[in-house]
This record gives structure tokens, sequence and C-alpha cells, in this order.
């Protein structure tokens, strides 16, 4: 029995609103199937699959318009597990990290963990504001989030300058959730990691990272600190340059991967793509902003994503119970992120998505608001 039957006619056409994992297109789910009983289940060491990872590592660089002197690496694990790798791998002493929301955090985390390294640096900000990465003698590393996927924060991508950065201090961004719908100039960093089951719309499990020289350098340079096999920067790019990872990967998220990234450039790269969560993005802003009840909760307009939008909304509606409705209308993962704890809706708007498909949502939203 659902609580509230909407009309059907009101509903998006696919009701997948997740920031992560996030809506698959039923293009990328046909190629899977057509893969099925061919690449699928065949070795990883053998040209098929080595091809299928060279269409992801050229279709990447093209995608985020790569410097010709940086370099895709891959390994298994997802963004997590390129945390780890880069804490044994890309800092040498001593870390600053961006700590605005949950991933921030859970990178400065692991730096501070490392019994190797000095106690990180970490610059904090509320929940929903952008903190910036500023410079400081001794820190070798600066790191943020270039969405943060658990607030909705875009962040600037630019080198932290000033007198007091060390030239050869290394810039590593999260893109997990930004890559493939945000701009950037990658040349802003030394290291773009991400996972595909965000912005690029693919399965988990995955992480990429497009490295610059002096990251490459960096690796090298730390490659006689001891670190497990399955962590080392040093493994993952030797393999990567042959086109494989260290271990087994997922087949089929590679083959979803290959799909979204040529799809995306098919359509005009990343001007197409920045577009279209741009305009899910005024869409969903525009009505919060007229709505009387829903406020964006990133209060500076310019910090706001347009990849994962964030809406409070005020405490006679409780959102928790909104989102349930529409849970059970098939219209799912509008929960704000667990640990934020707001009476909130997260809206994943990335690439893959429609923007009438925000339409949508949003008159969806007013009439389980004004109907329940
Ligand atoms: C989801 C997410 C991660 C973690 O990604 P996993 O692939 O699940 O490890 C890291 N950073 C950001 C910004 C994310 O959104």
């Amino acid at each position: 029995m659902t609580t509230l039957a909407l009309p059907t006619e009101m509903l998006p056409a696919d009701g997948r609103f997740g920031s992560g994992p996030s809506r698959i297109r039923p293009g990328q789910s046909d190629a899977l199937a057509a893969v099925g009983t061919t690449l699928m289940g065949t070795s990883h060491r053998q040209a098929p699959v080595r091809q299928l990872v060279a269409r992801v590592r050229e279709g990447i660089r093209e995608l985020l318009e790569l410097p010709d002197d940086y370099e895709i690496v891959l390994g298994n694990g997802g963004s997590t597990f390129f945390w780890d790798a880069a804490t044994f791998g890309l800092i040498r002493e001593r870390s600053q990290h961006v700590s605005t929301g949950e991933f921030g955090a859970k990178f400065a985390t692991a730096a501070r963990r490392a019994p190797f390294l000095a106690d990180p640096s970490v610059i904090t900000g509320d929940p929903g504001t952008l903190a910036r990465p500023r410079a400081e003698e001794g820190v070798d590393a600066y790191a943020w989030a270039h969405n943060e996927t658990s607030t909705g924060v875009v962040a600037p991508v630019e080198r932290v300058d000033g007198g007091q950065v060390d030239a050869e201090a290394l810039m590593l961004v999260d893109g997990t959730s930004a890559a493939g719908g945000v701009p950037v100039d990658l040349s802003q960093c030394d290291a773009y990691y991400f996972a595909p089951q965000k912005g690029l719309g693919s399965d988990g499990g995955l992480w990429l990272a497009a490295l610059s020289p002096a990251a490459l350098a960096r690796v090298e340079e730390l490659a006689q600190r001891w670190v497990p096999e399955s962590l080392s920067l040093t493994a993952a790019v030797e393999n990567s340059r042959k086109e494989q990872t260290l271990n087994t990967p997922a087949i089929a998220t590679l083959v979803l991967m290959a799909e979204q990234v040529e799809w995306l450039l098919a359509g005009g790269g990343m001007s197409f793509a920045a577009s279209r969560s741009a305009r899910s993005a005024s869409i969903l802003y525009d009505w919060a902003e007229r709505s009387e009840y829903a406020t964006p909760f990133v209060t500076d307009p310019q910090a706001r994503s347009t990849v994962v939008g964030t809406v409070d909304f005020a405490e006679t509606v409780d959102a928790a119970r909104v989102a349930s409705v529409l849970r059970e209308n098939g219209v799912v993962d509008i929960e704000p992120y667990r640990k934020l704890g707001r009476n909130q809706i997260r809206v994943g708007m990335y690439p893959s998505v429609d923007p009438e498909d925000v339409a949508a949502l949003v008159a969806c939203v007013d009439y389980v608001v004004e109907n329940l």
C-alpha cells in the first residue's frame, strides 16, 4: 500500500536521483548486455580487456582535456582506496586538508593516522560553506574536494599560491562527484582522482587519477617507503601504462564507464556535460528560491554545486517523509547525506540526469507536500 500514489504522468521518466551510486543510462546497460557473452568472463591480461582499459584512459584524457604530460592511472577500490594510496605514495611529510564535509574529513583522517607522517594541517568550515586551502610552510600536499558530495558545495580548482608554498607542493583534488560534470583545468592540480559511480554515472570499485609529472615524480621519490602492494601507486602507474590493473578489475564497471565517457564526448564533451547539469541545477535552485518551504542549503550561490543539489525544508515539512513517499512511487535516493542530519533533500544532477526529470521531481515534491 502506498501512502500517496502520485499521478503517473507527473513522475520523472527515470526516478533515480542518487548522488552516488548515480543513475546509469539505458544505453550503458544495453552495451553491458551486448558484451555479456563476449568480453565479460575473459582474461583481463588479454587484448580485449586491455583495449577496454585503453578506451577508458583515452576517453578520460579527452573529456578532461588532460595536459599532454599528465597520465591516467587506475586501480581497484574506489576513491577511499586512493586516499590511502596517496597517504603512502603522494604525501612526503605533511599535508593540508580542507574539511567542510564528510569526504574532505576522511582523507584528513587517513593522513592523521599514518605513523610516518606529521600531523596534517586541517582547514575546517561549517558544512554547506566553502573553505579554501591556504599557503602554509612545510606543507608538501594540499588536498580538497572539487565537489563535496555530502553538502553540495563546489570549490575552485586552483593552485594554492603565495610566498609560503613550497614550489614542489602537490595539489590533490578529489573529483569523485565532479569529474565529468564540472569543468576543470587540470594544469591547476597534480592529482585529480575519482571513482566512476558518481559524476561519471557508472559503477563503483575503481579509482582513476590524472597525475601530473610532479605527482609522478613524487610517487617515484616515495617508492622506497613500505606500502601494501594493493595501495602502491608505483604498482598502479606501472600497470596502468600496460592498460591493466594490479589485480582483477570489475570488467562491467569499465564497460559502463567507457560507454559513458564516449556518450559524453559524442554529445560535445565537457561543455555538453556541464551545461546539462547546469540546467538541472538552475531548475532545482530556482524552485527552492521560489518555494515557501524550501531553501538552498548552500547560501553562497557561487558555491552551489551544479551536480549535487542540497535543499533544506522548513520545520513544517518533514523531508524524510517526503523522500519516503517518493520512494514508494519509484523516485529514489533524494535523502540527504546520512551523517549531515538535516531536514533536507539531496539531488544528484549528474550529466546522465535529464533536466526534464529534475523539473518533474520538484513538481512531485510540491505535490507530496500539498497532498500529504
Ligand atoms: C563517494 C565519494 C568518495 C568515496 O568514494 P568510494 O568510491 O566509495 O570510495 C570520495 N570522495 C567523494 C567526494 C565522494 O563523493
